[in-house]
């Protein structure tokens, strides 16, 4: 059974979805200003295992991560760049599903962006208007948030706390100083839309409740983020949502602990940051991933490279069985007796530690006393079965690989090895001594042939380049 911490509720309840064996779950993904950094890659990262868990239950999941291409970061950088905030959010929405990638994180269903969704987000304000739960002050738009008589109950918030604490910040525009932007009256030289009550632009809030809502329905299963989104993000989302349909928006909302620099969250207002291209230019995604599945998703987790390198080493063990089974397999297969190995303790042992709120460091020490005991069988036996070795290879494929992907059986030339230019070079330098020998017919084979392959060169007085085409 398996259960989840709910923000909501403050307790762990078991996991129920509404339409099994589909599940339905919505992360709130990057404001595409900029590369994202190792702090917001937990966040990819966790709901990626969260999802590649329940998959591997044998649900159905729906994973909707939304992308912010309007807001007041990418048109600030814009501004600075003298670029438009659609050039900004190009570039950077690229960057990101390249980075993701790198990090191997199982591609979402679906990655709606805001802009792409302008007229559901006017459709939901204009509903919410007519309900009396916003209002429109010369072409901005507030949500009316004392009108919503549950506001603070994902927080844990009480409405006039935090008024007091919202009085320093006082906006005449608004009615009340909880109240927030739905809409935002266009600014000379800033992106807008047409809408009901002039040009402007969505705020950040509407534009999860719109696109969840289109995509996962009124009510839906899971809705994920870092901490920091709790408030006022996710309890606007509640109100708006909650306001619009008059049924409850989510069932299961779970929030994610921040990496921490010195104890400091990482972020990029502090510059307390590295991104996750720094960090994949240096360490396998396979150790990243590790190293932050090795701590429960909601503790804090404090970055340091040597905490990533210490990942990487646990790593070997993984590795080293991995080539033991790829060898094993490759070779004719032993007429030996099968191997008893007690495989169904394992994955109950793996599935019993996910099952409670995706206790990953917990799962992975599963995996690494799985490993000590397949070791000790290949020790203490010369010769192994080649139906233990397969179901090995399966227990790991759908653990390790299936729901961490910390390890892999396919191997992989690093791309970054440079072993094809120093090979073009090697070339290079024989062509060159064939020249000087007058062996004008090798020369010439060299460099058609390495035509033939897409590499064009070109001699100069004193070089000769090269140039892939
Ligand atoms: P942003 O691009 O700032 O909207 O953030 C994207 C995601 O990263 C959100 O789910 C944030 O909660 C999350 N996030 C930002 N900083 C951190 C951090 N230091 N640790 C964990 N998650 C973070
Ligand atoms: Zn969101």
């Amino acid at each position: 059974m398996l259960v989840i911490q709910n923000t909501l509720s403050g307790k762990k309840e078991e996991f129920k979805p509404i339409n099994p064996p589909h599940v339905s779950m919505y992360v709130c993904g990057p404001t595409v200003y900029d590369y994202f950094h190792i702090g917001n890659a937990r966040s990819f990262l966790i709901s990626d295992m969260i999802r590649r868990y329940l998959e591997y239950k044998g649900y159905n999941v729906k994973f909707v991560m939304n992308l912010t291409d309007v807001d007041d970061k990418i048109i600030h950088k814009s501004k600075k760049e003298n670029r438009s905030f659609s050039q900004v959010a190009d570039t950077f929405t690229q960057a990101f599903f390249e980075d993701i990638e790198k990090l191997k994180v199982k591609p979402a269903t679906l990655y709606p962006k805001a802009t792409g969704h302008i007229s559901e987000i006017i459709t939901l304000i204009s509903n919410l208007i007519d309900n009396g739960f916003a209002y429109n002050i010369d072409g901005n738009v507030f949500y009316n948030v004392a009108r919503f008589k549950d506001y603070g109950k994902l927080s844990g918030k009480k409405t006039d706390e935090l008024e007091v604490g919202a009085r320093i910040e006082i906006n005449n525009e608004k009615l009340n100083p909880l109240d927030f932007a739905l809409w935002k009256k266009a600014k000379e030289d800033e992106p807008s839309w047409n809408s009901p009550w002039g040009k402007g632009r969505p705020g950040w809030h509407i534009e999860c409740s719109a696109m969840s809502c289109k995509h996962l329905g009124d009510t839906f299963d899971i809705h994920a983020g870092g901490s920091d989104l709790i408030f006022p993000h996710h309890e606007n989302e509640i109100a708006q949502s909650e306001a619009a349909t008059g049924k409850p928006f989510v069932n299961y909302w779970m929030h994610f602990g921040f990496l921490n620099i010195n104890e400091e969250k990482m972020s990029k207002s502090l510059g307390n940051f590295f991104t996750a291209r720094d960090i994949l230019a240096k360490y396998p995604a396979e150790a990243i991933r590790m190293f932050l599945f090795q701590t429960h998703y909601a503790s804090p987790l404090n970055f340091s490279e040597e905490a990533i390198q210490a990942a990487q080493k646990g790593l070997e063990k993984f590795t080293n069985l991995v080539d033991k089974i790829n060898s094993e397999l490759s070779a004719p297969s032993q007429a030996a007796p099968m191997t008893d190995f007690d495989f169904p303790t394992f994955y109950s042992a793996f599935e019993s530690t996910m099952d409670d709120d995706f206790n990953s460091p917990k799962a992975i020490a599963v995996l690494f006393d799985f490993i000590k005991e397949v070791n000790r069988k290949i020790t203490e036996s010369p010769s192994l079965n080649s139906g233990f070795y397969l179901k090995t290879k399966e227990f790991l494929e759908k653990t390790a690989i299936g729901v961490f992907g910390i390890t892999s059986f396919e191997k992989e030339v690093p791309a970054s090895s440079g072993i094809e230019d120093k090979l073009i070079e090697l070339l290079l330098s024989i062509r060159a001594t064939a020249k000087k020998e007058k062996n004008f017919t090798l020369a010439d084979q060299i460099r058609d042939e390495l035509l033939n392959l897409g590499v064009a060169i070109r001699d100069t007085k004193d070089k000769t380049l090269f140039k892939k085409v």
